[in-house]
């Protein structure tokens, strides 16, 4: 009897996947985290005279708002072409639409969406 592909199993095993990778990025995240709040702890034990609880709320705090905002600086930077801010690389046309490409060594057009990837 051939195997057949089963919607069912298909879709749990894509939900499995997508947890997975969820739990492992979140993880990674946790970790980054708990490292910012160790070296924000140390500053804070060695420049205050602040008590335990005080020291670690403010940590793990100070450590969120900095991993938030380098989130959020690198999404913006992600979004804007690398030929603002260095002049000698110039814009590539993109073959199909002809608007700028994002950087020169681009696959995919941000405009029309044409995508070169598999191209030689
Ligand atoms: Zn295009």
């Amino acid at each position: 009897m051939p195997k057949q592909s089963n919607p069912v199993r298909n879709f749990f095993a894509w939900l499995g996947l997508l947890i997975t990778v969820g739990v492992l990025g979140l993880l990674l995240w946790l970790i980054a985290l708990g490292a910012l709040a160790g070296l924000v702890y140390l500053g804070l034990s060695l420049c205050t005279d602040w008590n335990f609880v005080a020291k670690l709320a403010t940590s793990i705090l100070a450590s969120f708002i900095i991993l938030k905002v380098l989130g959020l600086v690198s999404d913006v930077f992600d979004l804007l072409p690398e030929w603002w801010f260095d002049p000698r690389k110039k814009p590539t046309p993109c073959p199909h639409c002809g608007k700028n490409l994002r950087t020169a060594l681009a696959q995919q057009c941000r405009h029309c969406g044409a995508d070169w990837h598999s191209e030689p």
